[in-house]
């Protein structure tokens, strides 16, 4: 069997075309352009990409985007000061803090102090506790991009058994607490895996949908896999200047019924989704 490939580069460019229309129809309407303010904290390369990315995917849809740059050697009280400027800024309707941040800042900190209302990744205890209680305000950027490329292949949820490798608050948890969810894209019976799992491939090879968020390179081998199953790689690793996933793309893609690039899956799928919480935000907000 050779998997069907989900493309998340095709789907996440229907998507922002469809925002891009959702946008132009709310700012007819309101007359407010809905804006993204990004914080970039240092000069991690990547970080850096992936900003500049996603400032784009923002002006191409007709939303507004700019970018603070701060030095790394920024302190924490800076930083705060610059998102407490965000938010009393009634021009900014999304924050977003790239992460990682330097040493010396507090991560959570600084994603506590970003107002619910403009939490665009959905990282602020609030929002998090509104999707864990099923009445989500924002939905977190990637997990809801794979959500989306599990519909998309017709991939059902309900009944499946999912495994999601890792746990962190970005992508595992909030993953997990999507597909457990009564409804479309949910009722799965999920599993999550992390670095203190035993017998992991025991557990993975019991997955209907095996879904790897961990952070290394073609971790996932066939042996992992169950015939038939799907296959999410949420990893993006540099290798020698190459981008993998956490799954062993070519092994993996002969067993699976189907599977997601890297890249070209789930990446494009998150600044999609980032687009769409941020219309959402400049909605919340113009109707308060
Ligand atoms: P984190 O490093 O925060 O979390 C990694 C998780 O993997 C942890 O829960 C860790 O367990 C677990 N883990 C590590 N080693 C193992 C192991 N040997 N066996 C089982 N579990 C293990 O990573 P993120 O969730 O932030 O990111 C994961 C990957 O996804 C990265 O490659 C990142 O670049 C990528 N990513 C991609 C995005 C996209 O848009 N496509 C967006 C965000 C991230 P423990 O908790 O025990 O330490």
């Amino acid at each position: 069997m050779t998997a069907q490939i989900l493309d998340g580069k095709a789907l996440s460019a229907k998507l922002r075309h469809e925002t891009a229309a959702d946008v132009a129809e709310f700012t007819q309407k309101t007359g407010v352009t809905p804006h993204l303010a990004a914080v970039l904290v240092g000069e991690d390369p990547a970080s850096a990409v992936y900003v500049r990315n996603k400032q784009r995917a923002c002006e191409q849809a007709g939303l507004k985007s700019t970018l603070h740059r701060l030095s790394p050697e920024t302190s924490q009280q800076e930083l705060l000061d610059l998102v407490a400027r965000l938010i009393d800024d009634n021009s900014v309707h999304g924050i977003l803090v790239q992460l990682p941040l330097p040493k010396q800042i507090d991560e959570r900190l600084v994603l506590d102090a970003v107002h619910p209302l403009k939490d665009v990744d959905a990282f602020h205890p609030e929002n998090v506790g509104l999707l864990v209680q099923g009445r989500p305000r924002f939905l977190p950027c990637t997990p809801w991009g794979v959500q989306q490329l599990l519909a998309s292949g017709n991939i059902e949820t309900a009944g499946a058994h999912a495994v999601v490798l890792g746990r962190s608050e970005i992508v595992g948890k909030p993953m997990a607490n999507m597909l457990v969810q009564r409804g479309k894209g949910g009722d799965a019976t999920v599993t999550i895996c992390h670095s203190k799992t035993r017998d992991l491939t025991e557990i993975t090879r019991t997955a209907d949908i095996l879904i790897a968020a961990i952070g290394l390179p073609e971790f996932v081998t066939a042996e992992m896999v169950k015939p038939g199953a799907v296959v999410i790689d949420v990893g993006i690793n540099r290798v020698n200047d190459k981008l993998v996933g956490d799954v062993a793309y070519e092994p993996v893609k002969e067993i699976a019924s189907a599977i997601t690039p890297v890249p070209g899956g789930v990446g494009p799928m998150t600044i999609a989704m980032l687009l769409k919480n941020t219309l959402t935000a400049a909605r919340l907000q113009v109707s308060r």
